[in-house]
């Protein structure tokens, strides 16, 4: 059976190369979208910062208005869009409907808060400076390339594009090769939205179409993807200068302690790590469960995971893996775990079969194997026994990644949760807070740095502008050479009045 081919060079339209993007449980071709190389890249970046111009004089009202338009036309729209991430990459319609309908919500809230946080508005100018106003604006920088993956083909790339959007930049965006046709449903929705000028344009291609974007000129590039690629892209930013963020791979710890309900636990360990073939960025890809509740913890997931199946057919809890190479990576993981004395109790060594792999639940994996330390992104999940929560907390922290993470605890759940190295967690459920729009999302160490979503989502798009305005002279007034030579003497008493006591 053929199976999705990353960004397969299929011939030429004119002068231009093509490339194909296939359903990865079919093989059949999705589309055929041209391979943009550097013009075709400057060309849309340019576009973008004359339709920046336009975007910015309509101001923070106008451009939610803008974009609760172009909400509407994907709200309008969700069965089509999800149909087609189902077919482009594979994962059920259910769950292709959660990621729009969650991105929904972003693009809501972001169009929504923008006017509040970036919006002109006064802070306090403290007590030597009280004749002046102190004003903080945050201005959009201009151009924001995006740079996404295609696990969430909506939700990930739209972290960025929505939150740069509402904070007045225009956006062009280099999808993935394998989701492409996602992404000109994005496009073509927003162009029906917001039709007077292209804020939002998507350019196609394989690495080095995105490696154009980097040093098109653009002011900020939003890069979501591995970490190898992630280096490469700053790379070439570092040329130009151009800022970088960074929404980079995961390993995400689920850690169970002795008074946690087991039952939750086991349930949302078992949608978290497998949901979406465990190719999400914060999967739960290792459980840490203390020795009074490990045992009931394993049987309860075996239960669980033993009746999540792997297909095409309606009914199939998790699709095919979209990216072909992935399978190579889960099949090493598993057998790397398996020859240094893993178990499985659900599937085996057979898991990995075609376009599709069978859920794989491990016990007994040692800490240093490549299914503890690295990024699987396959719907694998290996459960480890410690002694106490303080080791299950080191070894959460064990990797170079920090992305996400899970706390099933009563009683020490939140202070679990503020020691683990992590962007985020969730306690008693799992990634919860992707759907919270009010909060950040991103990570620290080898996850990659900066965040999309909520308000610093917002001024990650935007830069800092300090202003002040002076109201009145006063007799204290230190900055100017010809100033009297009594107060010096005078503020110094001042100073030590109001902070020398503490
Ligand atoms: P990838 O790094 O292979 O590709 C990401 C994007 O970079 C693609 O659009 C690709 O065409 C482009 N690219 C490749 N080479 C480039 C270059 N030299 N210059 C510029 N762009 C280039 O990643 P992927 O396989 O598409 O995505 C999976 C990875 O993304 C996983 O590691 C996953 O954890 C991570 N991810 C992270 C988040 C997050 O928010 N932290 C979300 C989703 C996925």
């Amino acid at each position: 059976m053929a199976v999705s081919q990353k960004g397969t060079k299929t011939g030429t339209a004119g002068q231009q190369e093509t490339f194909q993007s296939l359903n990865p449980a079919t093989g059949e071709v999705v589309g055929t979208y041209p391979i943009m190389g550097k013009d075709d890249v400057q060309a849309a970046v340019d576009r973008a910062r004359e339709a920046f111009q336009w975007w910015q004089s309509i101001g923070f009202d106008g451009r939610k208005k803008k974009l609760n338009a172009f909400k509407a036309e994907i709200a309008r729209n969700l069965e089509e869009l999800s149909r087609l991430i189902h077919e482009e990459n594979g994962k059920p319609y259910a769950d292709a409907f959660l990621e729009c309908v969650m991105s929904i919500e972003h693009l809501n809230w972001a169009a929504g808060k923008a006017p509040k946080v970036l919006g002109r508005h006064r802070v306090p100018s403290g007590m030597l400076l009280l004749n002046h106003t102190a004003y903080l604006e945050y201005q959009a920088f201009g151009v924001i390339g995006v740079i996404g993956p295609w696990n969430y083909p909506v939700f990930t790339p739209m972290g960025s594009i929505a939150y740069a959007l509402a904070a007045g930049n225009a956006v062009v965006f280099k999808p993935s090769e394998y989701t492409p046709a996602v992404a000109k449903w994005l496009e073509a929705a927003c162009a029906r939205a917001i039709p007077e000028a292209p804020v939002f344009q998507v350019i196609t291609g394989l690495g080095a179409t995105g490696g154009a974007l980097c040093t098109s000129g653009v002011n900020k590039v939003a890069f979501t993807g591995s970490a190898p690629t992630g280096k490469k892209v700053m790379a070439a930013c570092a040329e130009t200068l151009t800022p970088v963020l960074m929404e980079l791979g995961g390993k995400d710890a689920l850690i169970v302690t002795d008074d946690a309900d087991i039952e939750e636990a086991a349930t949302a360990a078992v949608w978290g790590g497998l949901q979406n073939a465990g190719q999400a960025c914060i999967s739960v890809e290792r459980v840490y469960a203390t020795e009074g509740v490990y045992d009931q913890l394993v049987e309860k997931i075996t239960e669980i995971a033993g009746k999540v199946k792997a297909g095409a057919e309606d009914g199939a809890d998790i699709g095919p893996i979209t990216m072909p190479r992935q399978r190579d990576i889960i099949a090493a993981h598993l057998d790397d775990a398996f020859k240094r004395g893993g178990r499985a109790v659900v599937g085996g060594p057979d898991a990995v079969h075609g376009a599709f792999v069978d859920p794989v639940v491990l016990v007994d994996v040692p800490e240093d194997s490549d299914a503890i330390q690295k990024e699987t992104f396959g719907p694998t999940l290996p459960i480890m026994k410690v002694h106490d929560v303080d080791e299950a907390i080191a070894k959460a922290n064990g990797t170079p990644y920090g992305l996400a993470s899970a706390v099933f605890a009563k009683k020490r759940a939140l202070e679990i949760a503020s020691k683990l190295r992590a962007g985020m967690t969730s306690i008693n459920s799992v990634a919860a807070y992707a759907g919270v729009a009010a909060l950040p999302f991103g990570g620290v160490g080898d996850s990659g740095f900066g965040r999309i979503h909520g308000e610093d989502g917002l001024r990650e798009f935007s830069r800092a502008h300090a202003i002040t305005k002076k109201r009145f002279n006063t007799p204290l007034d230190i900055m100017k050479f010809d100033r009297d030579p009594k107060l010096i003497p005078r503020v110094t008493k001042l100073i030590k009045l109001v902070h020398g006591r503490g």
